[in-house]
């Protein structure tokens, strides 16, 4: 099924930026989710959507209520001027909850037409399409209108509530609590303050962080206020004996080891293969223009910048030069 929005005025600065919002604030809008975890790796299963022209990326819907609903994986293929959203069908293992299952769905901006076509793919009217057609599409359209600079505030990715704290907290009760807050919203609840209005986000003594986080992504990060603060390289072997505790033991579990995670994360960490240092990347290499050179599939902006999140004098590139996603500090 397929919806055409036109007179729009909308260009690709503003499209793009309405699928950022969606992206990574889905439960925005979807009142089951909330919030969202991006795959920090794609499997050869994954990449086999990923034709020339669309770049896949994955995510995870997190459940707001999971006895009643499942977490929901999707798709996401994109490329400068469409996005598509397709959820994988779960085949429940004899669970309680109960799957929602939306179609695969497409967001186009036709510039030239001056409209947004919205494409469904599934002709069934049921909840789950009015659901798409009357409350997703109007709402992207709407971002679609702010200007830029009110949709950056929009995007921003604030620190989690202490409610969302709470259920996830509650959710994970039985299962490993520790290792999983701490890679989701990197809370170590070892720390745990017995007052639940007490702070007790790591985060909250930085800078906010975004959402999806993933032992990789700590790790990463980890270093990267390291070299920073102490402003010299270092050898990988003093980067591993410097990672706290719970990540140094995380990191057994990761494939290909700390090398591979920050050959990984180049934006952010520089590795020097003749020197074998590691240093922080040169922000000026993560313009648009250059990585454009680079790969014709940069579009949708899923990785957040390390300097805009973290670094204390920011990302030098304003938000349309920066290829990466700048998260609110
Ligand atoms: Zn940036």
């Amino acid at each position: 099924m397929e919806f055409n929005v036109s007179n729009i005025n909308v260009d690709k600065a503003h499209f793009l930026s309405a699928i950022s919002i969606y992206l990574y604030k889905p439960h925005v809008v979807n009142k089951r989710v909330t919030t969202v975890r991006f795959a920090s790796a794609l499997n050869r299963d994954d990449k086999k959507y990923s034709t020339g022209t669309n770049v896949v990326d994955k995510r995870t819907l997190i459940a707001k209520n999971p006895r009643i609903y499942h977490d929901q994986d999707e798709y996401i293929l994109s490329n400068d001027i469409s996005v598509e959203f397709r959820p994988i069908v779960l085949y429940s293992m004899g669970t309680k909850s109960c799957c929602v299952q939306v179609s695969a769905y497409r967001f186009e901006l036709i510039v030239h037409e001056n409209k947004i076509r919205f494409t469904v793919f599934d002709d069934k009217v049921d909840k789950e399409m009015l659901w798409l057609k009357d409350s997703l599409l109007p709402k992207f359209i709407k971002w679609c209108q702010s200007n830029i600079e009110n949709s950056t505030e929009n995007t921003t990715l604030k620190l989690i509530s202490i409610e969302e704290y709470q259920r996830e907290y509650e959710r994970l009760k039985f299962s490993s609590i520790h290792t999983r807050l701490f890679n989701h919203f990197g809370i170590d609840i070892t720390h745990e303050h017995a007052d639940p209005q007490q702070s007790n986000h790591r985060s909250s003594l930085i800078k906010s962080k975004p959402e999806f986080y993933s032992t990789k992504f700590s790790i990463i990060q980890f270093l990267f206020e390291h070299l920073l603060t102490e402003n010299k390289s270092l050898t990988l072997s003093a980067a591993y004996d410097l990672l706290p505790n719970e990540l140094g033991e995380q990191l057994k579990s990761e494939n290909g080891g700390l090398k591979s995670i920050i050959l990984s994360y180049r934006h952010a960490i520089k590795f020097d293969p003749e020197t074998k240092l590691i240093t922080i990347a040169d922000p000026q290499l993560n313009s648009i223009t250059l990585k454009k050179k680079e790969s014709s599939k940069l579009s949708v902006k899923t990785k957040p910048c390390f300097f805009y999140a973290f670094h204390p004098n920011s990302c030098p590139l304003t938000d349309e030069q920066c290829a990466f996603f700048h998260c609110e500090k």
